[in-house]
């Protein structure tokens, strides 16, 4: 995203619309800028405010006029009062920016819209983790926070090594050069998203270790993380990973619970 410096007359309203803090007032050239590594291309900004056509010159004109009054001419705070918030011709790979922080765009990869994948949530109708089987959900970054593709490759890289399956409907695993290793393309490592999701299975003995791996990794990200952990039920609705859990002294909620409705 761009501020365009000839319209822009600092109000400072799109400032804190930013969940990046990506946008500040320069106080040398009394205009908005983005900062353009930071910006995750969520386009918060340019979406969620009103836009108005009024003359810079103008509304800086009477700006400077009411300050000798000591008087402030401000705009309703949803509003860019001269359309300075303007959005880039987006290439590769900075367009993965867009895709993985804009909740209404469309992952190319899977078809799903925000972070591009179903979770296990529809596990009822896919059966994408069967009995006996863990399926996990490892979360990067939050507003404000964000995270880069290189913190996400040291946890698939790291986690590859223990030995388990990514998920193939997932936005991350199509950006994997190497679905063995975990490794993801070299030129997207630099870029900064406001979140992903990473998904894979595993046997459900295999838990322990991997909530250590990630444990142990999560430590060293610039970024925050957060882990699901789920599993299939039997008939009766018990299900192995609770034993597991309980054994490591992990404590645990059953967040949620799918219930076959989606077959109908
Ligand atoms: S596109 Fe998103 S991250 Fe970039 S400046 Fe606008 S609100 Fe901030
Ligand atoms: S809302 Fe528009 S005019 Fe005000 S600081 Fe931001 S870009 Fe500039």
């Amino acid at each position: 995203m761009l501020i365009d410096q000839e319209k822009c007359v600092a109000c400072g309203n799109c400032v804190p619309v930013c969940p990046m803090g990506a946008i500040a007032i320069d106080p040398g050239r009394n205009r908005a800028v983005v900062n353009t590594d930071e910006c995750v291309e969520c386009y918060a900004c340019f979406r969620g405010m009103s836009m108005e056509k009024l003359n810079p010159a103008l509304v800086r004109g009477i700006r400077r006029l009411l300050k000798i009054f000591r008087l402030r001419f401000d705009p309703e705070p949803d509003v860019c009062p001269t359309s300075a918030i303007t959005p880039n011709e987006l290439s590769w790979p900075r367009v993965v920016r867009r895709a993985f922080s804009d909740p209404i765009v469309t992952h190319e990869s899977t078809g799903v819209h925000g972070r591009g994948t179903e979770e296990v949530k529809t596990n009822d109708v896919t059966n994408r983790v069967g009995l006996g089987e863990a399926g996990y959900v490892i979360e990067f970054g939050r507003p404000t926070v964000g995270v880069r593709f290189r913190d996400i490759e040291k946890m698939t890289c790291a986690l590859a090594e223990i030995g388990i399956e990514f998920e193939p409907k997932n936005p991350v695993t199509h950006m994997m050069t190497d679905r063995k290793t975990g490794k993801l393309r070299d030129d997207i490592l630099n870029e900064k998203i406001l979140s992903a999701i990473v998904e894979f299975k595993t046997a459900i003995e295999n838990v322990p270790s991997v909530l250590r791996r990630v444990d142990e990794v999560s430590k060293t990200l610039d970024t925050v993380v957060s882990v699901g952990v789920s599993t299939r039920c039997d008939q009766q609705g018990n299900s192995a990973l609770d034993g597991v859990l309980a054994e490591e002294g992990i404590g645990f909620v059953r967040g949620k619970t799918n219930l076959g409705l989606g077959r109908s």
